[in-house]
């Protein structure tokens, strides 16, 4: 199994490469963005709870996201066989812990982090267009930033957290799409 994490910053372009990977090797791909967003289109009742820390540009509480992915993990066992795209979890430390656990009561692990580096003015250049093209909500100047502070606070830790496991892998991710893309296949394939 393969089981990668995408990391980084928002607007990186953890989404777009998660999308060439679900190409290439036949993974699952879970987005927690995405999975939340789906909530507020739906209408449901963590849709709503998960609206307002969005827009603030806050993360939703670690008890609640884990749960959130426990369940996606078990409603998805088999299209997950092969292994999983993380696009968006862990995004804290309690986030990995808990990562970690389930996998391992699942009878797999993390295979590899793969940190997508960016300069902070491309990342607020990058989402301010997504906001311009689709209209996303927390893809303002006020909330990019706001997100921008709390991945410095409480996602780039994990950096440090997976270097200790000899799981992190920087890419270089500016320069174009496909060219990221062909960086980070180049690391997979020599797994
Ligand atoms: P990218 O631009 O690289 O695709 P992003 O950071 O812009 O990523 P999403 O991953 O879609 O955006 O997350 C959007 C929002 O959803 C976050 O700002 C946060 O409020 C919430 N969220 C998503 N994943 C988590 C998580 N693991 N823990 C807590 N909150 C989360
Ligand atoms: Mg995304």
């Amino acid at each position: 199994m393969l089981n990668i994490v995408i990391f980084g910053a928002p607007g990186s372009g953890k989404g777009t490469q998660s999308d060439i990977l679900i190409e290439n090797y036949g993974l699952y791909h879970i987005s927690t963005g995405d999975v939340l967003r789906d909530n507020i289109r739906r209408g449901t009742a963590l849709g709503a709870t998960a609206k307002g820390y969005m827009d603030a540009g806050r993360l939703i509480p670690d008890e609640l996201m884990i749960d959130i992915l426990a369940d996606v993990l078990d409603a998805n066992r088999d299209a997950a066989a092969k292994g999983v795209i993380f696009d968006g979890f862990p995004r804290t430390i309690a986030q990995a812990e808990a990562l970690e656990r389930m996998l391992a009561e699942r009878g797999t692990a993390v295979t590899t982090v793969i940190g997508l580096e960016v300069e902070e003015q491309e990342l607020i250049e990058r989402i301010l267009n997504r906001g311009r093209l689709t209209g996303r909500s927390d893809d303002t100047l006020e909330t990019a930033r706001k997100r921008l502070e709390v991945y410095h606070n409480q996602t780039s830790p994990l950096r440090d957290y997976y270097k200790e496991r000899g799981l992190y892998h920087g890419i270089e991710g500016t320069g174009g799409i496909d060219a990221v893309a062909a960086r980070i296949a180049e690391h997979i394939d020599a797994l």
